[in-house]
């Protein structure tokens, strides 16, 4: 099943060993390891308080709450 989320979606591996989610010009990092469900937070959730997030089960998007309070970083990624 394709995710309707699936679309301009990137899960990359940083360089400190964390998985982050590309979506949309937002960056999301996963906060557990190991699960079958994942939560995954903007990445600015700390510096600006941003509460948007996405919910995987085994590595698919099932949810996106993408109501960020900062513009999008889409040149970063270019
Ligand atoms: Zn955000």
């Amino acid at each position: 099943m394709l995710s309707p989320f699936a679309r301009n979606v990137k899960i990359i591996m940083s360089e400190r060993g964390t998985q982050q989610i590309h979506l949309n010009g937002y960056s999301y990092s996963r906060r557990k390891r190991g699960c079958t469900v994942g939560r995954w937070y903007c990445t600015s959730h700390h510096s600006k308080g941003c509460r948007a997030f996405v919910r995987t089960v085994e590595d698919e998007i099932v949810c996106v709450r993408d109501q960020h309070t900062h513009p999008p970083r889409v040149n970063k990624w270019l």
